[in-house]
């Protein structure tokens, strides 16, 4: 007879914490979670879903600038941001019921309450006298953004508030060259704002391939987003209009909302860790080995608090093996990061899988580059000015595919198929023995020549 109320008690009812905590359910474990706030997390509720839902409305006016090229007399004017906010709101209620309701129909018991390690074997929910006690505790209480440490910092919003503003900001200053900025650099020009963007470095997506990050930036410039690359944001103040920022080089601009998107940090203030002794670096996230064991031996963590590879399915994926591993008993392989897919959903999107060429050089000396540039048939025939960008990296002595990169329409679509295709050990000789499936983009990655 087990001395805990629970064999397991997950913190955090995100993506990853969701996973594991029903997979373990369904392994026959007793299983508690606790969340504070909303069961989906911020893929859910402040990332993915409704940031894909952004990028869809943002995408109209340039369907319809297309149509016109196809004999439509089309045009999409009058934005109704409240009513955009609110059906994606209802969608994402939604979401969080199925969430809650697919946890209790496996027999999870769910909580809504801050919980706070108080030993290791111990979690206490805040507003509530209840302790829980656990053989084994898992950590998955994701990130939050970071913000700027400058005057009037009070004026600015992160990703967090831009799901919910009362209004489109008619100017708008992001700040960062991530994933997150120039997502929403991307989504408010979409919808008409004036954008500007600043970039402490010289270029976006700092950790993306060059060239398509440069690519990118052609395109976006194109656009109409203004780019201060090599600038900080150096100090917000109240204007007669709305806010003025000052930059690092003493620019300064008139606008209605600064967006900060300078990265994140892991969910770790207030959980007990110190006091139960968890290990964490010097940016506060959770040290875990490759199979998300802490420093104590019966707490594990898993996603975005840990800060390795922070993405939702990769914080699915680990917290199904933790419990396939635990409770399961399942022998599952530790995750390869390098053959993790992923996309920037920028207008157009990116697609990227492996190496970028800075690190394939680094390792593959001898390596085989692949490119093109050209403009997709569909979108030309509209009028449109968008390119596509296929980069092929092959390692010449063994063949193998070690990196694709692509800048398109759809292009993370196909770069989730070409991910498989690299898993199973491609080799440049496997795409071009691939007939080509016309007239499609993709057909151009596997016609490619040197
Ligand atoms: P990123 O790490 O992608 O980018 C952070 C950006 O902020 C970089 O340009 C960085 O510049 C800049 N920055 C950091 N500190 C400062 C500072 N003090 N002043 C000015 N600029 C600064 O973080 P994001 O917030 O964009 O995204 C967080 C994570 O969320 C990503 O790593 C990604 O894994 C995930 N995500 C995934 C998405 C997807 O899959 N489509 C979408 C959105 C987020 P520098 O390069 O110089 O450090």
């Amino acid at each position: 007879m087990s001395p805990f109320d629970f064999d397991l008690v997950v913190i955090g009812g995100g993506s990853g914490g969701v996973r594991a905590a029903r997979v373990a359910a369904q392994h026959g474990a007793r299983v508690a979670i606790v969340e504070s706030a909303n069961y989906g997390g911020t893929c859910v509720h402040r990332g993915c879903v409704p940031k894909k839902l952004l990028v869809q409305a943002s995408r109209f006016p340039r369907s319809a600038a297309s149509a016109r090229g196809y004999g439509w007399a089309a045009e999409v004017a009058d934005l109704d941001w409240r009513r955009l906010i609110a059906h994606k709101d209802t969608e994402i209620d939604r979401l969080e019921d199925v969430y809650e309701r697919n946890l209790q129909g496996v027999g999870v018991q769910t909580f809504h309450a801050h919980a706070r390690l108080v030993d290791a074997h111990t979690v206490q929910l805040d507003g509530d006298e209840r302790r829980l006690t656990a053989a084994r505790v898992l950590i998955a209480t994701g990130g939050r953004p970071a913000t700027l440490d400058i005057p009037g910092k009070e004026f600015a919003i992160t990703s967090d508030e831009a799901f919910h503003l009362d209004a489109l900001p008619r100017r708008v200053l992001v700040v960062g060259g991530g994933y997150i900025a120039v997502e929403f650099a991307g989504i408010f020009r979409g919808l008409g704002s004036e954008v500007d963007q600043v970039v402490r470095g010289p270029r976006l997506l700092g950790d993306f391939d060059e060239d398509i990050a440069t690519v990118l930036a052609r395109h976006m410039t194109q656009q109409g987003i203004r780019l201060h690359l090599g600038q900080e944001l150096a100090r917000i103040d109240k204007g007669a209009t709305g806010l003025v920022v000052t930059t690092s080089t003493g620019s300064r601009l008139d606008v209605d909302a600064v967006l900060l998107a300078v990265g994140r940090r892991a969910n770790t203030d207030e959980l007990g860790l110190q006091a139960v002794g968890v290990a964490m670096d010097d940016r506060g996230a959770i040290v875990v080995d490759a199979l998300g064991q802490t420093n104590i031996p019966s707490i594990h963590a898993i996603g975005d608090v840990t800060d390795r590879l922070n993405l939702t399915p990769v914080a699915i994926r680990e917290g199904q093996a933790y419990a396939d591993r635990v409770f399961g008993g399942l022998d599952v392989p530790v995750l390869d990061h390098e053959t993790v897919p992923t996309a920037v959903f920028t207008s157009p999107e990116i697609g990227v899988v492996g190496l970028t060429e800075q690190a394939a050089r680094a390792r593959y000396p001898d390596l085989r580059v692949l490119t093109t540039t050209f403009r997709a048939m569909t979108l030309a025939f509209g009028g449109s000015p968008d390119q596509v960008f296929v980069k092929v990296l092959v390692d010449r002595p063994t063949d193998r595919v070690l990196g694709v990169h692509l800048l398109g329409e759809g292009v993370a679509e196909m770069i989730q198929f070409i991910a498989v295709a690299l898993i199973a050990g491609a080799t440049w000789q496997h795409f071009r023995a691939t007939v080509a499936l016309h007239p499609t983009i993709a057909e151009e990655i596997v016609t490619l020549k040197d």
